[in-house]
């Protein structure tokens, strides 16, 4: 059995592994590289494999750093077939949609530049053509804890890792070895989807490690932090603008809105749901609510419900995302992207960021290099459309709605896997040495540090 690292070694994003065993090639993920220039920049790079050699691409789930490659492993001559969870494939249907417009509108603007300079311009790493043949390649939904045949010495096991809606742990046995793929594992607790499944029992285990040097605040202090910041912002007039990940994090924090609301401790103000990929994304969940966790499918099935509320607004058009900024403030905004790299938060950004009555909520991680991660690291001033902007909004960090487990969680499951090998994957170089270190104290076994394009032979 052979790993290569193709992504997510060394940093959080571009997660893809690729496992040769049983005369199969298994590609693990196959997702986009996000954040700094040089980082991204490997998206053009090609694979360490001939795409078209590949048999399978097993999807652990539908965020774009685990999907957005896909168009393009199709696009060099992928001709195998994608097996995930129903719900992934749902959401990896419009996630690619939407990357793959933004892709186009990008190539577009850098054409512009370009010409003026007399240069050739980077086309697009994809189009709609590619997402449409990259959709004919999902041809199997599975079941968790439904084994799947590859081939006669390889079966496939989803397990549900209680990240996002959906998501899986990938167990893979082969030449009498199990191997277990976390994918990116789920914090406890969390509204909507299950806790994530204990791992069965494994020889090597390829583990996330985004929070692997963190403790997380509890979700209680968290909501108190987010009503804390709704009263204080909303109580001066202000807006409100929530930067969110159109997938799970947005409908977890509708979640916790909708409480609020219910408990009659939200104040007087509107929720604009101000993402067309959100709403799409929102009306998937409600397709699938025998994925939700027991307390999920109650509230679900009654109205109203976190998706369905008097306060809330959905603004599906750019004309109804404008006219938020023409009625008086004081209003809650949930936009993307979740790292501000793009999308409409970077127009509420530009009208609310200079103002002191304002208020800025982070709920999820932000890579080095975004906007985002500017901004949580205290930068005065920001760069927006071109524009140097002051930061004088009020800005909290929220971090217990993240959707990953931290360093007590990720050691519990790993100690339940057994595993006598591990890699370290999906995690900037501060959370894999601290995780590494907390390893080897509480597990005494060695973990190894996943390098990029490195082959590992078991
Ligand atoms: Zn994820």
């Amino acid at each position: 059995m052979n790993i290569t690292f193709c992504g997510a070694a060394e940093t959080v994003t571009g997660s893809c592994h690729l496992v040769e065993t049983g005369g199969l090639k298994i590609v693990l993920d196959c997702g986009l590289f996000q954040g700094a220039r040089k980082i991204e920049r490997r998206n053009r790079e090609g694979f360490p494999f001939v795409p078209s050699e590949a048999d399978f691409v097993l999807l652990s789930h539908a965020h774009l750093d685990h999907v957005g490659l896909l168009p393009r492993l199709v696009k060099e001559g992928f001709r195998g077939e994608v097996i995930a969870t129903a719900p992934t494939a749902a959401i990896a249907k419009l996630i690619l949609a939407d990357s793959a417009n933004i892709q186009v509108e990008e190539a577009a603007y850098r054409s512009r530049k370009a010409r003026r300079r007399g240069e050739e311009a980077l086309p697009p790493l994809y189009d709609m053509g590619d997402v449409l043949d990259t959709i004919d390649t999902f041809r199997r939904g599975v079941n968790y804890n439904e084994p799947i045949t590859l081939n006669d010495g390889v079966k496939t096991i989803f397990h549900d890792a209680g990240h996002i809606l959906g998501s899986a742990i990938i167990e893979l046995r082969a030449e009498g070895k199990t191997l277990l793929y976390s994918g990116d594992l789920g914090n406890l607790h969390k509204p909507i989807v299950r806790d994530p499944s204990d791992p069965p029992q494994a020889d090597i285990v390829l583990i996330e490690s985004t929070y692997g040097n963190r403790r997380h605040r509890s979700m209680d202090d968290s909501v108190a932090e987010l009503k804390e910041a709704i009263d204080t912002v909303i109580g001066r007039g202000g807006n409100l603008l929530i930067p969110s990940f159109a997938l799970e994090r947005t409908q977890e924090v509708l979640y916790e809105l909708f409480r609020l609301w219910q408990n009659k401790e939200l104040p007087k103000c509107k929720i604009f749901l101000d993402s067309p990929l959100a709403i799409a994304t929102t009306r998937v969940f409600a397709r699938y609510p025998s994925y939700f966790d027991e307390e999920g499918k109650e509230i679900f099935a009654r109205s109203p419900n976190p998706f369905n509320f008097p306060p809330l607004h959905y603004t599906q058009t750019a004309d109804e995302s404008k006219r938020i900024n023409a009625i008086p403030e004081g209003n809650i905004i949930i936009a993307g992207s979740g790292m501000c790299s793009g999308g409409r938060i970077i127009h509420h950004l530009r009208h609310n960021l200079w103002k002191k009555e304002a208020g800025l909520i982070i709920v999820g991680y932000q890579a080095h290099g975004t906007l985002g991660r500017q901004i949580v690291d205290g930068a005065p001033h920001v760069n927006i459309f071109g524009e140097q902007t002051a930061v004088a909004a009020q800005i909290w960090t929220v971090n217990g709605f993240s959707a990953h487990a931290d360093q007590p969680i990720l050691l519990d499951w790993l100690k339940k896997s057994a595993a006598k090998q591990i890699f370290l994957v999906h995690g900037e170089t501060e959370s894999l040495v601290g995780f590494k270190k907390a390893i080897a104290k509480s597990l005494s076994t060695d973990a190894q540090v996943a390098t990029w394009k490195e082959t590992v032979v078991l």
